[in-house]
């Protein structure tokens, strides 16, 4: 097949507001703990965030929608901090779990790719979301990939087992983010083979299939087949993160600043792709990682085989209001697994409708302190709960009215419009 070697359309570009004063530190808690982030390399020195797309079938359920809400609030306080970002999303378009649901319903692999990935870009920007700089599929980076594994067999990190390629994973195995015994489970219910023989070690990843079954493949230095699953990424974070010349530069500061996606990616993916990062690299490949919480439906596990994904699509074609879809995954904290029901959504509509009147009167409440919990809620890890409850509370003071005592001011609608906009992407 022909790789591309391009990016595709990501989606249309968003107005942020700018802010008017300045802002805290963002701290996030990632893997090594609270932290500071896009400070330290100082506000000249563009934040680079990582992260991991989709694999284009069953799109956009809210489990997406929610991880990539919860990465959108990171771009948007760098972005108010004056930062500039450099956002890179990848599209694991070729893929085991693709090629079965394409054989499951009969339908070509790419034509099931391509509509879902419009689909996806279609929800984000309902959702508000900033598109990425580079939206980019792993069938346009064959050649970059080949590149990639040519340079981690040179730094001696590469076997073969029959004719697929393996990655000896065995120096990074002190970096593991969870105890080997459960690493070994999960890896083998996540397209890992530990069982196979003729491994170094049974959580070695396969860096290229040779070519099985007539699946889709790519002529490459290592013969003609496929990637495995997660080389993509740090290809992908590597090339359009850091520069065409990623491989022949030699630059002290080489890491890219977050790579994210949800907690379900913690391992194998974002353990096995920052490992080939660093076997490629040399250096390491993301300074931190950060991880969003999974949304389950009305008490249990939302997921593909128990058939109860919940769609944005679904939700907009029954008229609901993406403004409310966005308000409600926010009313819940980004790294807590949560759930998803009707009767939250409603309350998220409500929210939303008290909030669209307070905002629409000319005089309202003060807005100095509910602007003031915001910010600092939100520098705090993403407390969006919190600033959320702050903002309800300032639209049921002005709507109600309640205390003579509560100075109403005018004209301060607008301002606080314009910050809700801007960090926390609510165009009311
Ligand atoms: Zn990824």
């Amino acid at each position: 097949m022909n790789s591309s070697s391009q990016t595709i359309p990501s989606w249309p570009d968003l107005y942020q507001p700018p802010m008017r004063f300045d802002l805290p530190t963002l701290k996030l808690n990632g893997s090594m703990g609270l932290v500071e982030v896009g400070a330290s390399r100082g506000s000249s020195h563009p934040f680079s965030m990582y992260i991991c797309g989709i694999t284009p079938y069953d799109a956009t359920h809210l489990g997406h929608a929610a991880t990539y809400i919860a990465f959108d609030l990171i771009n948007r306080y760098q972005r108010a901090m004056g930062t500039k970002v450099e956002f890179v999303e990848n599209i694991t378009d070729i893929d085991e779990p693709l090629l079965e649901r394409a054989e499951r319903d009969n339908v070509d692999w790419q034509e099931l790719a391509a509509s879902q990935i419009d689909l996806f870009r279609s929800d984000m920007s309902a959702l508000h979301i900033h598109p990425p700089k580079a939206y980019v599929p792993a069938t346009a980076v064959m050649t970059e990939i080949d590149r990639a594994i040519s340079q981690m067999k040179v730094n001696g990190f590469v076997y073969t087992v029959d004719q697929d390629l393996y990655m000896d994973i065995s120096s990074f195995l002190a970096d593991l983010p969870i105890p080997l015994d459960e690493a070994l489970t999960i890896f083998a219910e996540r397209g890992g083979d530990p069982q196979r023989i003729g491994k170094r070690h049974p959580l070695d990843p396969v860096l290229w299939w040779a070519n099985k079954n007539n699946e889709p493949g790519w002529e490459s230095s290592h013969g003609f087949g496929r990637p495995g699953w997660h080389i993509e990424c740090s290809v992908i974070a590597l090339r359009y993160l850091l520069g065409e010349d990623y491989l022949s530069s030699h630059h002290s500061d080489f890491s890219i600043e977050l790579q994210g996606g949800g907690s379900d990616l913690i391992f194998p993916h974002h353990f096995m792709s920052g490992a080939q990062g660093k076997a490629i690299l040399g250096q390491p490949f993301a300074r931190h990682y950060v991880h969003a919480g999974m949304v389950g439906l009305d008490g249990e596990k939302m997921s593909k085989s128990k058939g109860n994904l919940v769609f944005v699509s679904r939700l907009l074609n029954e008229g609901v209001d993406p403004v409310s879809i966005r308000y409600a995954l926010l009313r819940d904290h980004y790294q807590s697994d949560r759930m998803w029901s009707a009767e939250k959504l409603k309350t998220a509509q409500e929210s939303v409708a008290n909030i669209r009147i307070a905002l629409s009167r000319e005089e309202v409440a003060s807005t100095d302190s509910v602007i003031s919990t915001i910010v600092s809620a939100l520098a705090n890890n993403l407390d969006t709960p919190a600033a959320l409850n702050a903002l309800e509370e300032w639209a049921l003071r002005t709507i109600g009215n309640q205390s003579q005592a509560d100075q109403l001011a005018t004209r301060e609608a607008g301002n606080l419009s314009r910050i809700l906009d801007s960090l926390l992407g609510l165009a009311f």
